[in-house]
């Protein structure tokens, strides 16, 4: 079952991806698998759709606790006017409001792109457990492209990382955006 996994496992480098603080449970270890992670992700995928359906760059993420759906959002900086407005900031936004609390411990952020500094800081002050996200950002990557942010340990607050999962299918929609764009030509 594990060797079927193709995606590259970052962070701590080992699989399960997880640091010993966050097995807890046996939920824990059913929210870690390849299965879910790509489950988890194609609900990702549903939320870059909405995104490119609006205009927006298709980018997704969801917020996942002990197997359970918290939150998810897709880019919006273009409808909301708003240079914040990723993907994975209004999942945070959204999931730290449904649980009533500014810190998010015990979660797992499902996102289609590798987040920007932006959002990797977010990821951090909120306390998020461990990342997953599809394709990587040469230009733009916080966590295993121009930066490895959650790795440095100067900072008060680790984060396990899984990249590519479902990467094809993420890095598509994205290039599928654009050529379209280029297609259109600007405007
Ligand atoms: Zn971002």
């Amino acid at each position: 079952m594990m060797a079927e996994f193709d995606g590259k496992v970052t962070g701590n480098r080992e699989w399960p991806p997880f640091r010993p603080k966050a097995l807890k449970t046996a939920e824990h270890f059913m929210e870690a698998s390849p299965e879910t992670d790509e489950k988890w992700m194609r609900i990702a995928l549903v939320e870059a759709e909405r995104a490119r359906k609006a205009g927006e760059v298709p980018v997704g993420a969801v917020i996942v606790r002990e197997g359970e759906f918290l939150a998810g959002g897709g880019n919006s900086q273009i409808s909301l006017n708003d240079p914040c407005a990723h993907a994975e900031i209004l999942a945070i936004r959204a999931a730290a409001a449904a649980v009533g609390n500014y810190r998010l411990a015990g979660t797992t952020l499902y996102v289609t792109l590798e987040p920007c500094i932006m959002c990797a800081g977010a990821i951090l002050h909120a306390r998020i457990e461990r990342l997953v996200f599809g394709a990587a950002d040469p230009k733009g990557g916080a966590a295993v492209s121009l930066y490895r942010l959650f790795e440095d340990r100067r900072l008060n607050h680790a984060v396990a990382v899984t990249e590519g999962v479902l990467r094809e299918v993420c890095a598509e929609i994205l290039s599928g955006f654009f050529r379209e764009k280029r297609l259109i030509g600007p405007s």
